[in-house]
């Protein structure tokens, strides 16, 4: 019999038959390593069996409890405050990504829209004109026509003056700032 028998029979000692525990105790008696193992394990379990038991205080229990609440609370206040985080950043994303996304296009459009519109407004007005410019050179006789030219003629001589005033009196005032 080797010692891995005899260390196995030390560590289940309550397995043993009557004659397998005499045997064990032969080689006990022989061999100091495995009676150290017993020594060991006897010494072990003594320590184990004789450690006191320590009472609980009384009101462990209750303060147990109430830290775990405690705890509990605060766990469900930081999770509150994490979801309230996760859910405004969120929403501040998805606003910023929709604004990223919808803004330009909306205003892209709008812009065109009113760029076309603006065209299609001026296109009409020019058109308009000219089909009243074109229409009256044609159905109006020549006197009249000539006295239109005359009354556009000293419209525009007219306004060219006034500019021509407008710009010289900015030009007095402007070198009597600087003087
Ligand atoms: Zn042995």
């Amino acid at each position: 019999m080797d010692h891995q028998t005899y260390k196995s029979w030390i560590l289940n000692d309550e397995l043993l038959s009557g004659e397998d525990e005499t045997q064990l105790e032969e080689h006990l008696a022989e061999c100091r390593e495995c009676a150290e193992l017993k020594a060991n394990l006897y010494t072990a379990l003594q320590m184990v069996r004789s450690a006191p038991q320590i009472a609980a205080p009384p009101d462990f229990t209750q303060r147990f409890t109430a830290s775990l609440a405690a705890r509990k609370r605060e766990e469900e206040k930081r999770q509150a405050r994490a979801l309230t985080l996760a859910l405004s950043s969120s929403a501040l994303v998805i606003a910023f990504g929709a604004i990223l996304i919808f803004l330009p296009e909306i205003s892209l459009i709008s812009l065109a829209t009113g760029c076309v519109s603006t065209l299609l407004r001026i296109f009409e007005i020019v058109q308009a004109t000219a089909s009243f410019v074109s229409g009256f050179v044609k159905n109006a006789n020549p006197s009249s026509l000539v006295t239109v030219f005359v009354v556009v003629g000293g419209w525009i001589v007219l306004a060219s003056l006034t500019l021509a005033l407008s710009v010289w009196k900015l030009a007095i005032k402007k070198v009597g700032i600087n003087s």
